[in-house]
């Protein structure tokens, strides 16, 4: 074994020994934390959680829009109570001079003509009136159908909403037991591992994108995918089986396998 050659350029650090054993359950470890960010991973980009969001942000808009489509409607409301009135005075007052006409009180020919000219001018000042009323009247009905319109939309949007919303409970239990199981998985094999070198791996994991230790694989990282050069394969064959041992490349904790290919 030569310790001082080849060997020296993959253990720079201080010296760490663990069982082969033990080295494989760090890859086993290692197994764990790439399903947990996965996990979580997932369950930040669910695209029932993104439809929540935009569902709720539709809500509040349409919320908003009824409110302005219900002060509008009212506001018309009031303008069609005030041209219904302002028809019933005109009605009222030509009822009136219609009675007077026709008691047969009145015999002044000029009374009579102003009176009846009277009657003319508020038949004429009705029918202005009645038109008045009438273009008021469609126009509430169309604020009343805005608003009709509006609430239907909301209605569907909290319909989806509940629907979502129970879509993505029923998801989330599902998730969670699975994330769960992976992490009591995950503190049984942390427990084995020594203080160490689960200290070395955790540092690598948070530094190197979360990964802290790769299988070689053929004479290859998979950490950072590098292919080992001979002068380091020779090395990896002579090192002691319990040497922890890092990719030169990523620096990552390299464990050996049957299929590593040394
Ligand atoms: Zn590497």
């Amino acid at each position: 074994m030569d310790n001082n050659g080849a060997a020296g350029t993959i253990t720079r650090e201080p010296l760490l020994n663990a069982e082969p054993v033990i080295q494989l359950r760090l890859l086993e470890l290692q197994d764990r934390d790439t399903h947990l960010a996965q996990i979580d991973h997932k369950v930040r980009t669910l695209p029932e959680a993104a439809r929540l969001a935009e569902l709720a942000a539709r809500l509040i808009r349409v919320l908003d829009e009824i409110t302005a489509a219900e002060t509008i409607a009212g506001d018309l409301r009031l303008g069609q109570a005030r041209a219904d009135a302002d028809v019933e005075q005109v009605r009222e007052r030509a009822r009136r001079d219609q009675e007077l006409l026709d008691s047969g009180s009145i015999n002044d020919p000029k009374q009579l003509q102003s009176l009846q000219h009277e009657l003319g001018s508020l038949a004429r000042r009705q029918s202005e009136l009645e038109d008045v009323e009438l273009e008021v009247m469609e126009r509430v009905e169309g604020a009343l159908a805005a608003v009709r319109q509006l609430t239907g939309e909301r209605d569907q949007l909290e319909i989806e909403q509940l629907e979502v919303t129970s879509a993505l409970e029923g998801l989330m239990a599902g998730i969670t037991a699975e994330r769960d199981a992976t992490a009591a998985e995950r503190a049984s094999i942390k427990a084995e591992i020594p203080d160490e070198l689960l200290a070395l791996y955790e540092k690598i994991r948070v530094d190197r994108d979360g990964r802290g230790a790769a299988r070689i694989y053929r004479g290859q990282c998979e950490g950072c995918r590098m292919q080992l050069p001979p002068s380091e394969i020779d090395a990896l064959r002579n090192a002691a089986p319990d040497a922890v041992i890092r990719c030169e490349e990523c620096r990552r904790i390299l464990i050996r396998t049957a299929e590593s290919g040394l």
